[in-house]
């Protein structure tokens, strides 16, 4: 399905990213795994990979900071010739009320959510005007749609990714390149495990399908959006949610 793409995918050493980067690795894709610091998160992923026959790199890099952001995308184009899709999913919360999120951890977030995904599509969709096709997909949340208590800055970050998504599907469509987003609710990642189980329970109960969703199934529609089935969609946002959100 993507034999002789070039998929970048951001922050993929753990959860959501890694699951999108099998995924992508078995549907035939060469795949570049961003990771922010230690080789050691992404050694034994490679060698996943290597054994089933894939062919991956890993670069690190803080997609906060321009220069990382580009020297990501640079490194994938001499290393694979060219770069087909960008998964934004880099992401992190700072999680707290308003009036006691500081400035520090609501820049923090705004950083690496919404400016280091600005800073990849840049940088990524001069490569791809000039091959005239390219699939970009940014990871969102569902609380960007409705927003959150407690989450003010990260809710504020993914509801610029949607806008974000929007205004480069708009400017990109032009020359072959579909920008969307994936908006996923509650997925069991290392992003949620910390909740305390009375949140567990009580987001269980407002989702119709009454469970969490697994990275797989956030990874399966990722890996849609950045196939040729997926040609006629672009500015959309795709809700992961078990029906959370209708
Ligand atoms: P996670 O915390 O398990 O993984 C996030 C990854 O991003 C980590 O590997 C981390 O090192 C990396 N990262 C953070 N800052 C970075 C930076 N500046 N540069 C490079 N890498 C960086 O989270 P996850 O649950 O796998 O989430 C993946 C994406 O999906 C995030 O954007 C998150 O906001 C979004 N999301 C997750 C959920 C969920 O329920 N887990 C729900 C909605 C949206």
């Amino acid at each position: 399905m993507l034999n002789g793409k070039v998929a970048l995918v951001t922050g993929a050493a753990r959860g959501i990213g890694r699951a999108v980067v099998l995924e992508l690795i078995r549907a035939g894709a060469k795949v570049v795994i961003n990771y922010r610091s230690s080789f050691a998160q992404v050694e034994g992923l490679l060698a996943e990979i290597k054994e089933a026959g894939g062919e991956a790199i890993a670069i690190c890099g803080d997609i906060s900071r321009e220069e990382d952001a580009k020297n990501l995308v640079s490194t994938t184009v001499k290393e694979f010739g060219r770069l087909d899709i960008l998964v934004n999913n880099a992401g992190i919360t700072k999680d707290n009320l308003l009036i006691r999120i500081s400035e520090e951890d609501f820049d923090k977030v705004i950083s690496t959510n919404l400016k280091g995904t600005f800073f990849c599509i840049k940088h990524t969709a001069a490569v791809m005007l000039k091959q005239r096709s390219g699939k970009i997909i940014n990871l969102s949340s569902i609380v960007g749609v409705t927003g959150n208590i407690g989450q003010a800055n990260y809710a504020a970050s993914k509801a610029g990714v949607i806008g974000l998504t929007k205004s480069a599907a708009r400017e990109l469509a032009g020359r072959g390149i579909n920008v969307n987003a994936v908006a996923p609710g509650f997925i069991e990642t290392d992003m949620t495990d910390s909740l305390p189980d009375k949140v567990k329970e009580a987001s269980i109960a407002n989702i119709p399908l009454k469970r969490f969703g697994s990275a797989q199934e956030v990874a399966s529609v990722v890996c849609f959006l950045a196939s040729e089935a997926a040609n006629y969609i672009t500015g959309q946002v795709i809700q992961v949610d078990g029906g959370m959100v209708m």
